[in-house]
């Protein structure tokens, strides 16, 4: 019942505990359309080259480079036009010696060029043109294969599919790539205090932000996110509300409710329900729970807005990308000089919000440690890490960042 009956982790061990609530996610064929952001999860193997063929880089004239050879600007070489190559066109015929084919960019090169004259350096003409420039064999021609030969790995199991890896799968003719499915995450936000953003503010109230933090956070990372409506610090409410939704989730993340306070809904009703209430050595968000309620994960977050959007950073977020397969689930980390001395817990890990200059040179905490400080959360691009055991940071002190942007 007490405190001291609680088990105790540092914010490491934690981690862990999350992560392994979150097993990788089933893989999925997925449009590439649908694929942004998420983790590549079997080598891609190109069945076309790129080019697929031989064919001209620029718009204008498919030659043998030995056919204009000595051509200048006051004696230009004149050559019949004896086809015209738009891109797309398949009935390309041989280029006859001495003659010149009108070619665009992209069009497949005639057999016999070896060689494109650029348009600038002709008169344009359509029945006979005039060039004013002699070429080096292989100018402007892209070769059949020379980005990607057909029957090799284009993208690698692993790889994070950004813009320039969907359009290098289309490129080589995939529309749908295989990846660990988006996790479908619900978010419960708890309080008798709570009214919607929008609602008129009566007196004692504060109006919900966690749940619609937490969400964007979950969609950030490349989640399902749905927002439950926010339930009242009533046991049998908070229980039917979960009832109605578990449904298909991966996860459920509540707020609020699991501190020692008398109306703890969140723990009162997942209490012996698979959900165990521990106590993480940091500050803030030291109450935290994880469990299983019915095959269900659940992490029950702490409510204080900075409490639940660091607990998410800390430990959520990282569980997340690892179950859709990220190698790298941390953020960057650097070091700094403090600007200013600091006070921490001795027996906690402290995360500061806070503001490093560009160079990363130096790091200002913004506004205080209180957990209520979301203002000075949106206003800050890393966390310091003042590690458990260090009461007190001086300034000038090198310190730990997380770095958020
Ligand atoms: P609790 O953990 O439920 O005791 O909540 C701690 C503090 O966070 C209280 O001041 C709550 O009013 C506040 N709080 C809890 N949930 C939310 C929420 N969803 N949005 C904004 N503030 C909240
Ligand atoms: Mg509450």
């Amino acid at each position: 019942m007490a405190n001291t009956s609680k088990r105790t982790f540092s914010p490491e061990e934690y981690r862990a505990e999350i992560a392994a609530l979150l097993p990788p996610l089933p893989i999925e064929s997925r449009p590439l359309a649908d694929c942004l952001g998420l983790v590549l999860a079997a080598d891609v193997v190109a069945d076309v080259s790129l080019p697929p063929f031989d064919n001209s880089a620029m718009d204008g004239y498919a030659v043998r480079a030995a056919d204009v050879a000595g051509a200048t600007d006051d004696s230009p070489v004149t050559l019949p036009v004896a086809d015209d190559i738009p891109a797309g066109r398949t009935d390309v015929r041989p280029l006859a010696r001495g003659t010149a084919h009108r070619i665009m960019t992209g069009a497949p090169l005639p057999p016999g060029a070896d060689a494109v004259v650029q348009v600038e350096l002709t008169d344009g003409g359509t029945e006979t043109v005039a060039i004013r420039a002699e070429v080096a064999a292989g100018l402007h021609l892209r070769r059949i294969g020379e980005d990607v030969v057909a029957g090799t790995v284009v993208l690698r199991s692993g790889t994070v599919l950004r813009p320039p890896q969907l359009g290098l799968a289309a490129a080589v003719g995939v529309g749908a790539l295989p990846v660990r499915r988006p996790p479908r995450v619900l978010v419960l936000s708890t309080g008798s205090e709570l009214v919607a953003a929008g609602e008129p503010l009566p007196p004692g109230h504060i109006y919900e932000s966690n749940s619609v933090l937490l969400a964007a956070a979950v969609r950030e990372v490349g989640g399902e996110a749905t927002v439950l409506r926010f339930v009242p610090d009533d046991v049998d409410q908070f229980r039917a509300a979960i009832a109605e939704h578990a449904g298909d989730a991966d996860l459920l993340i509540t707020s609020g409710g699991v501190s020692a306070g008398a109306y703890e809904v969140v723990k009162d009703a997942l209490t012996g329900h698979g959900v165990e209430f521990v106590r993480v050595t940091m500050q803030p968000g030291g109450p935290q729970g994880r469990g299983r309620v019915g095959g269900l994960a659940v992490v029950t977050l702490p409510g204080n807005p900075v409490s639940a959007a660091l607990s998410f950073e800390l430990f959520v977020r990282p569980a997340l990308l690892g179950a859709l397969g990220h190698t790298a689930v941390g953020r960057p980390r650097a070091r700094a000089r403090s600007a200013t001395a600091m006070a921490s817990p001795a027996n906690r890990t402290q995360y500061r919000r806070a503001r490093h200059d560009e160079g990363l040179v130096e790091v200002m905490p913004v506004g205080g440690p209180g957990s209520h400080l979301l203002a000075s959360f949106a206003a800050s691009n890393c966390l310091i890490e003042i590690p458990d055991g260090v009461g007190q940071v001086r300034a000038g002190d090198e310190v730990e960042l997380i770095l958020l942007d």
